[in-house]
């Protein structure tokens, strides 16, 4: 690979650096004057531990060719690295989608997300599927013993919830509490069970209350937790993703659809009619939002500009990939993919052979 760079860069701790780059690699940094900043910055690539598709492609559906399509753009979108996400469906369904998962560098595993969840608050997710976890031998333990399956999101107040969270969280899957109606207690119970993370934080979840503050207030006052963040500006408010980043290791997720890089107008998602329209995606019978249609380069850049790059950095790019595991990381390699950023866009991409 030729050289792509060379010059003066913030490296990711904040310093500016005289960077060389050579056959794509950074090979040197040298802190210069730092009272001539530059505005460009060099960071590790984005990791999406939630993401159901884009560009017209959902994993559920997508054989293998159309799932390495997938991985081939979102790579030129600043991913290194994504972990396709299920949603509630039959068993059938769920494992059909888990085979068509293609061997490519940038798929680390895949996040089930349903069908254990609560009925209370399915958000876009068929609620005629949802189950709660078997108590004994079932189908579904090919999917919970499957070396591929490194996050799951899951309902902990729902009868057999702690024992699956026990059984998952010691084989070092991520389990992430979520569409969830737990009070605080509830959630608590699950976090002592093992489950390490929050499921898109304050969305599809009982509502904080101060004296009832339930899977949100765990979210808020656990510092060991990672729970995830959308923040496309639709799903959160700023001040609720200040509360949440500055209380905690959160994550930031994407949780993109495949009306994500689609134009506005009607897309069918799951079963239902939806509608695109102003970077939102919405069931038509409800209004409610159903995924989102941001990436994680978009989630980036909102949080570069309304938090500050240190968050944007720590949440999309360096986190995610200590926290897919509650112990030690999924991604036990270099980074890959580097990028060049001017004020949170992406302006170049240096893949590593
Ligand atoms: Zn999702």
């Amino acid at each position: 690979m030729s050289v792509l760079f060379e010059g003066e860069v913030r490296m990711f701790p904040g310093a500016t650096h005289r960077v060389t780059l050579t056959r794509g690699r950074p090979i040197a940094a040298e802190v210069i004057d730092t009272s001539e900043k530059t505005d460009t910055w060099l960071v590790p690539g984005f990791v999406d531990q939630h993401i159901h598709g884009a560009f017209d492609i959902d994993m559920m559906d997508a054989d293998p060719a159309t799932m390495t399509e997938l991985a081939d753009r979102l790579a030129h979108e600043g991913y290194e690295a994504f972990l396709p996400t299920t949603i509630t469906a039959p068993f059938d369904q769920v494992r059909a989608a888990v085979e068509a998962l293609p061997d490519h560098p940038l798929i680390e595993g895949f996040h089930l997300e349903g069908p254990f969840i609560s009925p209370d608050y399915p958000g876009a997710q068929p609620p005629e599927y949802i189950l709660d976890p078997p108590t004994v031998p079932s189908e579904w333990d090919w999917v919970f013993d499957h070396p591929k399956l490194k996050k799951i999101t899951l309902a902990p107040e729902r009868p057999g919830a702690l024992e699956l969270i026990g059984r998952l969280s010691k084989r070092g899957v991520t389990v992430s509490m979520g569409h969830s109606n737990a009070t605080y207690d509830e959630a608590m119970a699950g976090f002592s069970a093992g489950a390490r993370s929050v499921t898109h934080t304050f969305n599809a979840m009982r509502p904080f209350h101060h004296r009832e503050p339930g899977l949100v207030g765990l979210a808020l006052s656990e510092s060991i937790l990672a729970p995830e963040l959308i923040y496309d500006r639709h799903h959160v408010s700023l001040g609720a993703a200040k509360a949440l980043t500055r209380s905690t290791n959160t994550v930031a997720v994407s949780d993109a659809s495949r009306a994500a890089r689609m134009p506005d107008g009607p897309v069918t998602m799951w079963g239902h009619s939806c509608t695109v329209k102003n970077g939102t995606v919405r069931l038509d019978s409800s209004g409610a939002l159903a995924g989102s249609t941001a990436l994680l380069s978009d989630v980036f850049e909102n949080l570069w500009v309304d938090i500050g790059p240190e968050e944007a950095i720590d949440a999309c790019c360096l986190r995610p990939r200590a926290s897919f595991l509650s112990q030690g990381r999924i991604i036990n390699r270099d980074v890959t993919t580097w990028l060049l950023v001017e004020g949170g866009r992406v302006v170049d991409r240096l893949v590593l052979d």
